[in-house]
């Protein structure tokens, strides 16, 4: 089946901030399946390579300083229009452009800080989610 999988980081600093439970409890209500989930840390070299496409941008170096700072919690999530749904519910990448009621609206510190990942497109959903998840970790 397309279009039903996306994947998800919940990023050092909700985790730190002990948002799990609350952004993972949002995750579920609006109809995402849990597929796949962890507790994890990204070295800084590996943060590098999961944001590679960014790697000219001004922002990668501290970017990838951020992603290896403590432990993220990746996961795999299935639902119809996945990709498309989540990047709604996660809402804008800078939380002072976040709609009201959104995860980056309500958990995230800064631009850079901002709570969760969200993949832009059915294939990078099965890349991001290659890049963490054996298949034997996949349900
Ligand atoms: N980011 C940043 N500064 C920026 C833009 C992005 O630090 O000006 C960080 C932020 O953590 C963001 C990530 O880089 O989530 C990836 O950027 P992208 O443009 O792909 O945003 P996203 O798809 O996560 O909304
Ligand atoms: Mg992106």
């Amino acid at each position: 089946m397309a279009n039903n999988k996306t994947f998800t980081m919940i990023k050092p600093d909700a985790v730190e901030a002990g948002n799990i439970g609350s952004i993972t409890k949002m995750i579920q209500e609006a109809g995402f399946v849990i597929k796949a989930m962890k507790l994890t840390k990204l070295s800084k070299e590996r943060a590098g390579q999961f944001y590679a496409i960014h790697k000219e941008r001004p922002f990668y170096t501290d970017l990838c300083n951020y992603m290896s700072s403590g432990p993220i919690v990746p996961m795999i999530l299935e639902k119809e229009n996945a990709v498309e749904d989540f990047r709604t519910l996660i809402g804008a990448t800078n939380p002072k452009e976040a709609a009201e009621g959104t995860i980056r609206n309500l958990f995230a510190k800064s631009i850079e800080a901002n709570a969760i990942h969200g993949s832009d497109s059915d294939e990078n959903a099965i890349i991001e989610g290659n890049f963490f998840f054996s298949e034997v970790e996949k349900f």
